[in-house]
Protein backbone atom coordinates (compact mmCIF):
# COMPACT_ATOMS: atom_id res chain seq x y z
CA UNK A 1 0.00 0.00 0.00
CA UNK A 2 1.42 3.46 -1.14
CA UNK A 3 0.86 6.82 0.63
CA UNK A 4 -0.97 8.21 -2.11
CA UNK A 5 -2.76 5.47 -2.57
CA UNK A 6 -6.67 5.93 -4.20
CA UNK A 7 -5.22 9.69 -5.10
CA UNK A 8 -5.28 11.50 -8.82
CA UNK A 9 -2.41 13.63 -9.62
CA UNK A 10 -1.48 16.10 -12.61
CA UNK A 11 2.29 17.12 -13.13
CA UNK A 12 2.96 19.68 -15.96
CA UNK A 13 5.55 19.22 -17.84
CA UNK A 14 5.96 15.50 -16.84
CA UNK A 15 7.65 14.62 -19.99
CA UNK A 16 11.16 15.29 -19.23
CA UNK A 17 13.22 16.20 -16.28
CA UNK A 18 12.23 16.99 -12.60
CA UNK A 19 8.22 16.48 -13.89
CA UNK A 20 9.32 13.05 -15.41
CA UNK A 21 10.84 12.01 -11.93
CA UNK A 22 8.20 13.41 -10.12
CA UNK A 23 5.50 12.06 -12.36
CA UNK A 24 6.74 8.19 -11.54
CA UNK A 25 7.42 8.96 -7.66
CA UNK A 26 4.14 9.75 -7.32
CA UNK A 27 2.80 6.64 -9.43
CA UNK A 28 5.72 4.64 -6.96
CA UNK A 29 3.32 6.31 -4.05
CA UNK A 30 0.29 4.89 -5.19
CA UNK A 31 -1.24 8.15 -7.09
CA UNK A 32 -2.88 7.94 -10.56
CA UNK A 33 -0.77 10.53 -12.51
CA UNK A 34 -1.84 12.60 -15.46
CA UNK A 35 1.56 13.20 -17.61
CA UNK A 36 1.71 16.29 -19.31
CA UNK A 37 3.41 17.57 -22.36
CA UNK A 38 3.34 20.01 -24.86
CA UNK A 39 6.11 19.35 -27.30
CA UNK A 40 7.72 16.09 -26.30
CA UNK A 41 4.95 13.27 -26.48
CA UNK A 42 7.37 10.72 -26.88
CA UNK A 43 8.76 11.37 -23.31
CA UNK A 44 5.09 11.33 -21.45
CA UNK A 45 4.39 8.31 -23.53
CA UNK A 46 7.62 6.45 -22.08
CA UNK A 47 6.70 7.97 -18.45
CA UNK A 48 3.05 6.67 -18.65
CA UNK A 49 4.18 3.21 -20.00
CA UNK A 50 7.13 2.86 -17.21
CA UNK A 51 4.05 3.65 -14.79
CA UNK A 52 1.59 1.00 -16.31
CA UNK A 53 4.20 -1.62 -16.68
CA UNK A 54 5.11 -1.54 -12.83
CA UNK A 55 1.21 -1.96 -12.13
CA UNK A 56 0.10 1.83 -11.28
CA UNK A 57 -2.37 3.91 -13.55
CA UNK A 58 -1.34 7.08 -15.52
CA UNK A 59 -2.27 8.78 -19.12
CA UNK A 60 -0.61 11.19 -21.09
CA UNK A 61 -2.27 14.44 -21.41
CA UNK A 62 -1.54 17.34 -24.01
CA UNK A 63 -1.76 21.02 -23.39
CA UNK A 64 0.00 24.14 -23.36
CA UNK A 65 0.07 25.62 -20.11
CA UNK A 66 0.26 29.18 -20.67
CA UNK A 67 -3.14 28.62 -22.83
CA UNK A 68 -6.51 29.24 -20.68
CA UNK A 69 -8.33 26.92 -22.66
CA UNK A 70 -5.58 23.98 -22.76
CA UNK A 71 -5.30 24.89 -19.06
CA UNK A 72 -8.55 24.07 -18.73
CA UNK A 73 -8.66 21.02 -20.93
CA UNK A 74 -5.77 19.34 -18.98
CA UNK A 75 -7.83 19.71 -15.26
CA UNK A 76 -11.29 18.62 -17.47
CA UNK A 77 -8.91 15.53 -18.88
CA UNK A 78 -6.99 14.37 -15.63
CA UNK A 79 -10.83 14.62 -13.91
CA UNK A 80 -12.82 12.63 -16.77
CA UNK A 81 -9.67 9.99 -17.03
CA UNK A 82 -8.46 9.18 -13.90
CA UNK A 83 -12.02 10.50 -11.77
CA UNK A 84 -10.38 13.51 -9.65
CA UNK A 85 -7.89 15.65 -8.82
CA UNK A 86 -6.15 15.58 -5.82
CA UNK A 87 -3.16 16.50 -6.70
CA UNK A 88 -1.39 19.84 -8.56
CA UNK A 89 2.03 19.80 -9.33
CA UNK A 90 2.67 23.10 -11.62
CA UNK A 91 6.24 21.81 -12.90
CA UNK A 92 6.11 23.12 -16.57
CA UNK A 93 8.79 25.99 -17.42
CA UNK A 94 11.21 27.00 -19.42
CA UNK A 95 14.10 29.59 -19.71
CA UNK A 96 15.38 32.38 -22.33
CA UNK A 97 18.46 33.49 -20.77
CA UNK A 98 20.02 36.38 -21.66
CA UNK A 99 21.37 39.82 -20.18
CA UNK A 100 18.70 42.56 -19.57
CA UNK A 101 20.31 45.04 -22.20
CA UNK A 102 19.91 42.23 -24.59
CA UNK A 103 16.44 40.86 -22.97
CA UNK A 104 13.82 41.26 -25.81
CA UNK A 105 10.25 41.77 -24.92
CA UNK A 106 9.69 38.21 -26.41
CA UNK A 107 12.49 36.58 -23.91
CA UNK A 108 10.47 38.55 -21.05
CA UNK A 109 7.08 37.54 -22.33
CA UNK A 110 7.49 33.78 -23.07
CA UNK A 111 9.06 33.00 -19.87
CA UNK A 112 6.55 34.74 -17.66
CA UNK A 113 4.01 32.62 -19.72
CA UNK A 114 4.93 29.68 -19.03
CA UNK A 115 6.20 29.44 -15.58
CA UNK A 116 4.18 32.29 -14.09
CA UNK A 117 1.15 32.83 -16.36
CA UNK A 118 1.17 28.70 -16.15
CA UNK A 119 1.28 27.90 -13.06
CA UNK A 120 -2.24 30.58 -12.35
CA UNK A 121 -4.07 29.26 -15.44
CA UNK A 122 -3.57 25.55 -13.89
CA UNK A 123 -4.23 26.44 -10.18
CA UNK A 124 -7.19 28.27 -10.96
CA UNK A 125 -8.96 25.16 -13.21
CA UNK A 126 -7.86 23.00 -10.63
CA UNK A 127 -9.04 25.07 -7.83
CA UNK A 128 -12.91 24.09 -9.03
CA UNK A 129 -12.99 19.93 -8.30
CA UNK A 130 -10.37 20.48 -5.39
CA UNK A 131 -13.04 22.77 -3.59
CA UNK A 132 -15.73 19.99 -4.60
CA UNK A 133 -13.53 17.60 -3.22
CA UNK A 134 -12.99 19.75 -0.15
CA UNK A 135 -9.19 19.16 -0.50
CA UNK A 136 -6.25 19.42 -2.46
CA UNK A 137 -2.26 19.76 -2.41
CA UNK A 138 -0.96 22.27 -4.86
CA UNK A 139 2.73 22.42 -5.29
CA UNK A 140 4.40 24.91 -7.85
CA UNK A 141 8.27 24.48 -8.94
CA UNK A 142 10.12 27.56 -8.50
CA UNK A 143 13.96 27.96 -8.00
CA UNK A 144 16.49 29.49 -5.76
CA UNK A 145 16.86 31.81 -8.86
CA UNK A 146 13.89 33.02 -7.30
CA UNK A 147 15.10 33.88 -4.50
CA UNK A 148 18.55 34.59 -5.05
CA UNK A 149 18.34 36.28 -8.28
CA UNK A 150 21.04 35.58 -11.57
CA UNK A 151 22.98 37.48 -13.81
CA UNK A 152 21.41 36.45 -17.28
CA UNK A 153 17.96 35.23 -15.58
CA UNK A 154 16.13 38.38 -14.84
CA UNK A 155 13.02 37.40 -16.93
CA UNK A 156 13.02 33.53 -15.41
CA UNK A 157 13.74 34.90 -11.69
CA UNK A 158 10.84 37.36 -11.21
CA UNK A 159 8.59 34.40 -12.91
CA UNK A 160 9.90 32.48 -10.43
CA UNK A 161 9.61 35.11 -7.22
CA UNK A 162 6.14 35.74 -8.72
CA UNK A 163 5.37 31.89 -8.38
CA UNK A 164 6.59 32.66 -4.33
CA UNK A 165 4.03 35.42 -4.02
CA UNK A 166 1.63 33.27 -5.84
CA UNK A 167 1.88 30.05 -3.79
CA UNK A 168 1.44 32.24 -0.47
CA UNK A 169 -1.35 34.14 -1.94
CA UNK A 170 -3.24 31.01 -2.76
CA UNK A 171 -2.34 29.09 0.27
CA UNK A 172 -4.11 31.83 2.27
CA UNK A 173 -7.29 31.52 -0.16
CA UNK A 174 -8.00 28.21 -0.08
CA UNK A 175 -6.37 26.98 3.81
CA UNK A 176 -9.98 27.06 4.98
CA UNK A 177 -10.53 24.48 2.17
CA UNK A 178 -8.20 22.32 3.23
CA UNK A 179 -5.82 22.83 0.54
CA UNK A 180 -2.64 23.61 0.75
CA UNK A 181 -0.40 25.07 -1.35
CA UNK A 182 3.28 24.91 -1.35
CA UNK A 183 6.74 25.65 -3.11
CA UNK A 184 9.84 23.58 -3.82
CA UNK A 185 12.75 25.48 -4.81
CA UNK A 186 15.36 23.65 -6.83
CA UNK A 187 19.06 24.62 -7.10
CA UNK A 188 20.99 23.28 -10.12
CA UNK A 189 19.23 20.18 -11.06
CA UNK A 190 21.33 18.35 -14.17
CA UNK A 191 18.02 18.31 -16.82
CA UNK A 192 17.90 19.47 -20.31
CA UNK A 193 17.22 22.74 -19.26
CA UNK A 194 20.75 23.39 -17.90
CA UNK A 195 22.78 21.09 -20.31
CA UNK A 196 23.26 24.31 -22.30
CA UNK A 197 25.71 25.36 -19.52
CA UNK A 198 29.17 25.18 -20.85
CA UNK A 199 31.75 23.38 -18.67
CA UNK A 200 33.14 26.94 -17.25
CA UNK A 201 29.71 27.89 -16.00
CA UNK A 202 28.63 24.58 -14.43
CA UNK A 203 31.92 24.98 -12.91
CA UNK A 204 31.22 28.45 -11.02
CA UNK A 205 27.61 27.10 -10.16
CA UNK A 206 29.18 23.90 -8.46
CA UNK A 207 31.50 26.39 -6.04
CA UNK A 208 28.10 27.87 -5.06
CA UNK A 209 26.54 25.17 -3.92
CA UNK A 210 27.94 23.71 0.12
CA UNK A 211 26.98 20.08 -1.09
CA UNK A 212 29.30 20.49 -4.22
CA UNK A 213 27.85 18.90 -7.13
CA UNK A 214 24.68 18.90 -8.72
CA UNK A 215 21.38 16.83 -8.12
CA UNK A 216 19.66 14.98 -9.90
CA UNK A 217 15.84 14.96 -10.60
CA UNK A 218 14.62 12.04 -8.78
CA UNK A 219 16.41 14.32 -5.35
CA UNK A 220 13.78 16.64 -6.14
CA UNK A 221 10.68 14.17 -6.28
CA UNK A 222 10.50 12.67 -2.78
CA UNK A 223 9.70 16.52 -1.53
CA UNK A 224 7.42 16.70 -3.71
CA UNK A 225 5.60 13.43 -2.86
CA UNK A 226 5.95 14.30 0.58
CA UNK A 227 4.04 17.47 0.04
CA UNK A 228 1.61 15.57 -1.45
CA UNK A 229 1.19 13.11 1.38
CA UNK A 230 -0.36 12.52 4.72
CA UNK A 231 2.49 13.73 6.40
CA UNK A 232 2.10 17.23 5.26
CA UNK A 233 -1.61 18.06 5.85
CA UNK A 234 -0.33 21.07 8.08
CA UNK A 235 2.33 22.54 6.04
CA UNK A 236 1.06 25.10 3.65
CA UNK A 237 2.08 28.79 1.81
CA UNK A 238 5.78 27.34 2.33
CA UNK A 239 8.79 27.76 0.19
CA UNK A 240 11.29 24.51 0.33
CA UNK A 241 14.32 24.56 -0.75
CA UNK A 242 16.46 21.25 -2.56
CA UNK A 243 19.41 23.05 -3.48
CA UNK A 244 22.72 21.69 -1.35
CA UNK A 245 22.47 24.23 1.04
CA UNK A 246 22.59 27.26 -1.66
CA UNK A 247 20.29 29.09 0.36
CA UNK A 248 20.14 29.04 4.10
CA UNK A 249 17.38 30.97 5.73
P1 LIG B 1 13.23 20.43 -18.71
O1 LIG B 1 13.61 21.40 -19.76
O2 LIG B 1 14.02 19.17 -18.54
O3 LIG B 1 11.69 20.04 -18.86
C1 LIG B 1 10.72 21.06 -18.99
C2 LIG B 1 9.36 20.43 -18.99
O4 LIG B 1 8.39 21.49 -19.08
C3 LIG B 1 9.14 19.51 -20.18
O5 LIG B 1 8.43 18.38 -19.75
C4 LIG B 1 8.31 20.37 -21.12
O6 LIG B 1 7.38 19.61 -21.90
C5 LIG B 1 7.52 21.19 -20.14
N1 LIG B 1 7.01 22.43 -20.74
C6 LIG B 1 7.70 23.48 -21.22
N2 LIG B 1 6.86 24.42 -21.69
C7 LIG B 1 5.60 23.93 -21.51
C8 LIG B 1 4.29 24.42 -21.79
N3 LIG B 1 4.10 25.62 -22.35
N4 LIG B 1 3.22 23.65 -21.46
C9 LIG B 1 3.39 22.44 -20.89
N5 LIG B 1 4.60 21.91 -20.62
C10 LIG B 1 5.68 22.65 -20.91
O7 LIG B 1 13.24 21.28 -17.35
P2 LIG B 1 13.47 20.83 -15.83
O8 LIG B 1 12.93 19.48 -15.60
O9 LIG B 1 14.86 21.13 -15.48
O10 LIG B 1 12.56 21.92 -15.09
C11 LIG B 1 11.30 21.61 -14.54
C12 LIG B 1 10.90 22.76 -13.63
O11 LIG B 1 11.86 22.92 -12.61
C13 LIG B 1 10.81 24.10 -14.35
O12 LIG B 1 9.75 24.86 -13.81
C14 LIG B 1 12.14 24.74 -14.02
O13 LIG B 1 12.07 26.15 -14.08
C15 LIG B 1 12.33 24.25 -12.60
N6 LIG B 1 13.71 24.29 -12.12
C16 LIG B 1 14.70 23.60 -12.76
C17 LIG B 1 16.00 23.67 -12.28
C18 LIG B 1 17.14 22.94 -12.91
O14 LIG B 1 18.28 23.20 -12.52
N7 LIG B 1 16.93 22.03 -13.85
C19 LIG B 1 16.31 24.48 -11.08
C20 LIG B 1 15.20 25.13 -10.50
C21 LIG B 1 13.94 25.04 -11.01
P3 LIG B 1 7.59 19.26 -23.48
O15 LIG B 1 9.02 18.83 -23.65
O16 LIG B 1 6.59 18.17 -23.70
O17 LIG B 1 7.25 20.52 -24.22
Amino acid sequence: MGELDGLAALVTGGSRGIGRAISLELAARGARVAVNYNQTPGGAEEVVKLITDAGGTAVAVAGDVSLSSDAANLVKQTVDQLGGLDILVNNAGITRDTLLMRMSEDDWDAVHNTNLRGTFLVTRAATRPMLRARGGRIINITSVVGVMGNAGQANYAAAKAGIIGFTRSVARELASRSITVNAVAPGFIDTDIITSMSAEQTELVKNQIPLGRLAQADEVAPLVAFLAGPGAGYITGQVIHVDGGMVMA
